[in-house]
C-alpha cells in the first residue's frame, strides 16, 4: 500500500493545464478535502463521495480506505487554481545531463552516466558560477584533462554553448518520472 500512495498523479489547473505531479497520498488529501476533483480517463470529473463508488478494475490500483478499496486517480483537476505553470527548468546535475544528452561537451563521447561529470567551463576557483551557462557535461578523463583550466587554456573546445533549456512543463513533467498513464495523454499532448 505504500508504494501505491507514491504512485505520480498529474495535477492539472483550473485550465486543464498540467502544473506538476504528485503522489497518489497528497492526492487523496486535496480529493477529500475538496480542493480537487478527480477526472477518469474520458476527463468526468469526481469529488471525493463520486470517485470512492467508482468499481476497480483489474488495472486500477486501490487503496483500502475505511469506506472499501478506493481506485486511485491517475489525473487531478484544481478546479481555483488558476495559476499558469512555472516554466523555469531546474538546474540539478540530472537535468544537465539530459540538456547535453549525456554527452561529453569536450570530446563528444557518451559513457556510462556513472562516469560523467559535471563541470564547471570556467572553473570554481577562477570566479566561474553554478549556471546552466557555465555547467557542462563531460567524461571523467576530459574533466581531469581540463583540471583547474578555461577550455582555451586547455586547448578543448566546447560542442556547443551551454544554455538554459526551453523545455515545455510536459518534457519536465515526463523527465520526473518514470511512469506515464494513458489518462495523462491528452493533457500532456495538448500543452
Ligand atoms: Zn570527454
Amino acid at each position: 500500500m505504500g508504494d501505491v500512495l507514491c504512485t505520480p498523479v498529474l495535477v492539472l489547473n483550473k485550465n486543464f493545464e498540467p502544473v506538476h505531479l504528485t503522489t497518489a497520498r497528497r492526492a487523496f488529501v486535496l480529493l477529500y478535502g475538496g480542493a480537487a476533483m478527480a477526472l477518469d480517463e474520458s476527463g468526468e470529473p469526481y469529488d471525493f463521495e463520486l470517485w470512492r463508488e467508482l468499481p476497480v478494475r483489474d488495472d486500477d490500483d486501490a487503496v483500502p480506505l475505511v469506506v472499501g478499496a478506493v481506485r486511485v486517480p491517475r489525473v487531478l483537476h484544481l478546479h481555483r487554481y488558476d495559476r499558469t505553470p512555472r516554466l523555469q527548468v531546474r538546474l540539478t546535475r540530472r537535468n544537465l545531463m539530459v540538456r547535453d544528452a549525456h554527452q561529453c561537451q569536450y570530446c563528444g563521447r557518451r559513457p556510462a552516466i556513472r562516469d560523467l561529470n559535471i563541470d564547471h567551463v570556467v572553473p570554481r576557483s577562477r570566479g566561474g558560477s553554478d549556471s546552466w551557462e557555465n555547467l557542462v557535461t563531460s567524461c571523467k578523463p576530459c574533466n581531469l584533462r581540463k583540471g583547474w583550466k578555461t577550455p582555451e587554456e586547455a586547448n578543448m573546445r566546447l560542442a556547443r554553448r551551454p544554455v538554459r533549456p526551453k523545455w515545455t512543463m510536459t518534457a519536465q513533467i515526463l523527465l520526473g518520472t518514470g511512469s506515464r498513464y494513458r489518462e495523462w495523454e491528452p493533457f500532456l499532448r495538448a500543452s
